[in-house]
């Protein structure tokens, strides 16, 4: 047994040390022994198969398996010193065009039985005892010789059984059978198995129970899309109660009368569930008085609570309790899940002994928020010494407080990092981002460590929420085929604010939190050159409250023209969407960002800085190059730093350049708003025909839970 050492990092003055030091009590780890996906790619050239001995560092025997529709792969641990064992195959999986799509581990059994594969069969998985097969290297298939039917004939089945494997010419179960449920589907020429997985979601938010932003939208509409696909799917979250009428969203949750301690900050806690079955998914919320309170899940208008790693350790402990205990629908999701984390509220802990089976995967949705607390409130977590070297964290010195301050700190988002078995962005561009000095938040050399581990999916909209021709909030339905509706809807935004009633007059519209990421201090400085032309400007959201105040201030000072609205109202973001030509997004980074998606399928223009999921999202717009019409092509105006003009190289002031690049994107956007009105056309309907489904999304994810479930466990 090893104990696990990551790497030391230096960056920048920086020292944080990656740790994972399990030397004082090493039976309870594993080391790393990961056959990823690449390591199958390059052997894919090599040769169609050969003999693999993988290796267990804990003699425990551990491993996962995962199907899919064409493929089904095996990670087999095997006991050491298990001599005569044969070992395993790693054969090639074949598409039906036969072109090799990846590599499968297959014991060498004894028992071969080869007959001709070409047989549709449905894999009876009640008659498993019965059933015998080994792997023909000649033919690059497992055949299966099952029990003979009821009309006494036999039955071949071609592709992997995927629930149970030969060792020795014994039949064992693999370790991840009860996570894997499996429908088989049979087609005209094979048959493809589609996996049932047991995902647990844990969050801090999910609309509509909760929501501030980008995580509440994902995690309430996510688990349904894969719920959808046929999987098994929980989600966690705080059961938030305000003492106000919007508490009402939990009236469909009841009690399950399940109550379990948790033992964290020097005392027991004690936390129930309450429990909703909604659009295919186990809505399960976590009790306790600490979530009992006004504001938003993190803090009030008195700024961030201070007892927020204490809630959110709590939440962390009762989701890993609760596939366990909580009988839903009849039964427990059991340990063998895929946990599905988000952010620092809910990183990765496997108790001692239980989900060794389980997958881990972290979802981040923004890399600003690690959860860092000083290192003296590590004790408080409720979990054992040995991790201490997974979330400790040295900030840099010129960070410290003072000269004795040592910068000794616990951060829970680099401990999900360093522990997750695979690593997800919400958008492609925003996972090469955080591997990068300026995007990483300190982190960036630790998770250019996981690059191998880590992927990016841009995330879905949910479109019967979101949908122009069916929309409770807004004046009009409107859609591609008729856009009457919109003026309608600008005509009725208009007189909501005040403004005057002018149609043709660009109304452009800003969604979202008031802070530094979200670039309001660059509105703030474009403002007094934006109100200069003929437009109408209209700001919506919460946050620091010096923006707020900006924003009332400004609004009395541009009385006909700027209207900044403080508060978060859902029906406004739906009328503002709708009512708006174009939607300004100039944040410094964005991992996602929904609110362009938003604005793209309601014909509204999205001006955004390039980048993150903005870039990977809008497409420039470009009037010259030949499409599906005469009108151009793109979705949109991107601008990145000093792209306004050769003056800006001469700029020092980042904000400034920022600012000129924003106002030279608006002034393109309007002048074809203007002059160029079928062009305009154009860029609206291009937008609202973009494809950002949950499900196309939920798919990619699919992709990435098998990538996980190749893999051994992590630790
Ligand atoms: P982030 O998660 O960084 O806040 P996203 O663009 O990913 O940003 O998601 C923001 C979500 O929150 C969108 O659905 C947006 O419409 C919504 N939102 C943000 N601010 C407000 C507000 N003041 N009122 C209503 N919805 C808001």
């Amino acid at each position: 047994m090893e104990s696990l050492s990551l790497q030391s990092f230096h960056i920048n003055g920086l020292n944080y040390r990656s740790k994972l030091n399990f030397a004082s009590n090493p039976s309870e780890f594993r080391a790393i022994n990961q056959l990823g996906f690449d390591y199958f790619w390059k052997q894919r050239c090599k040769r169609l198969s050969f003999p693999v001995k993988s290796q267990s560092f804990s003699g425990k025997n551990e491993g996962g398996v995962s199907s899919s529709k064409d493929v089904s792969y095996f990670a087999i641990e095997e006991q050491q010193g298990d001599e005569g064992h044969l070992g395993h195959l790693i054969g090639p999986v074949k598409d039906a065009s036969g072109a090799i799509v990846s590599f499968n581990l297959y014991s060498q059994s004894a028992n071969t039985d080869s007959s001709d594969s070409n047989v549709n069969a449905v894999l009876d998985l009640d008659k498993q005892d019965e059933v015998q097969g080994d792997y023909d290297i000649k033919e690059d298939v497992w055949k299966v010789r099952e029990a003979t039917d009821s009309e006494g004939e036999e039955k071949i089945s071609s592709g992997l059984p995927s629930s149970f494997v030969f060792e020795q010419g014994v039949r064992k179960e693999i370790l991840a059978e009860d996570l894997l449920e499996e429908t088989v589907v049979e087609g005209e020429e094979k048959t493809s198995v589609k996996v049932k997985l047991s995902i647990v979601f844990v969050t801090a938010e999910a609309a509509p129970y909760s929501k501030t932003g980008g995580l509440g939208d994902v995690c309430g509409s996510l688990p349904i899309a894969l719920a959808e696909r046929g999987h098994r799917v929980m989600v966690i979250a705080p059961r938030y109660i305000h003492g106000t009428a919007a508490d009402k969203i939990y009236a469909g949750a009841f009690d399950a009368d399940c109550r379990i301690k948790v033992n964290c900050f020097g005392g027991e806690q004690e936390v129930a569930f309450f429990h909703q079955y909604r659009d295919g998914v186990d809505w399960v919320f976590v009790d306790h008085p600490s979530y009992h309170r006004p504001g938003n899940p993190y803090g009030d208008s008195f700024g961030a609570f201070g007892d927020n790693q204490f809630r959110f350790t709590l939440l962390c402990h009762a989701a890993c309790e609760a596939p366990l205990v909580l009988p839903l629908g009849g039964y427990t999701y059991g340990e063998k899940c895929l946990f599905l984390v988000n952010d620092w509220h809910a990183a990765k802990y496997r108790p001692y002994g239980v989900y060794k089976d389980a997958r881990s995967i972290l979802v981040i949705h923004n890399l600003s928020h690690q959860g860092v607390e000083p290192a003296v409130t590590y004790d408080n977590l409720g979990i054992p010494p040995q991790w201490y070297g997974a979330l400790e964290w040295v900030f840099p010195e010129w960070a410290r407080a003072h000269e004795l301050d040592k910068g000794e700190a616990v951060n829970i988002l680099k401990g999900a990092i360093v522990t997750a078995d695979r690593i997800l962005t919400v958008s492609q561009g925003y996972s090469w981002e955080i591997t990068t000095v300026e995007g990483g938040y300190g982190l960036h050399e630790l998770l250019t460590s996981r690059k191998f581990v880590l992927n990016g999916i841009i995330n879905g909209i949910n479109t019967s929420e979101w949908d122009p021709s069916n929309d409770a909030h807004i004046a009009a339905p409107y859609s591609i085929d008729d856009l009457s509706g919109k003026a309608q809807c600008k005509a009725a935004l208009q007189k909501e604010l005040g403004l005057p009633l002018k149609p043709d007059c660009p109304l452009i519209g800003f969604i979202g939190r008031l802070d530094y990421q979200k670039g309001i201090d660059i509105i703030q400085a474009a403002i007094p050159e934006l109100m200069g032309d003929d437009v109408q400007f209209v700001m919506l959201g919460t946050g620091d409250s010096k923006y707020e105040s900006w924003m009332r201030a400004t609004e009395v000072t541009y009385k006909d023209k700027f209207r900044g609205w403080v508060g978060f109202s859902v029906p406004i973001s739906h009328r503002i969407t709708a009512g708006c030509d174009i939607l300004l997004m100039p944040s410094r980074f964005e991992p996602c960002g929904l609110n362009q998606l938003y604005a793209m399928r309601y014909g509204t223009i999205p001006v955004v800085h390039s980048t993150g999921g903005l870039r990977d999202t809008v497409e420039t717009y470009n009037p010259f190059a030949v499409g599906t019409d005469d009108s151009g092509t793109g979705t949109g105006s991107l601008y990145f730093l000093g792209s306004s003009s050769s003056i800006s190289q001469y700029i020092k002031n980042e904000k400034i350049k920022f600012a000129l690049g924003l106002i030279q994107a608006l002034r393109n956007a309007l002048k074809t708003y203007r002059e160029y009105k079928g062009s305009w056309l154009g860029l609206m309907k291009r937008g609202m025909q973009q494809d950002f489904t949950w499900d196309s999304a939920a798919a990619h994810y699919e992709q990435v839970f098998e990538w996980a479930l190749t893999d051994p466990p992590y630790c």
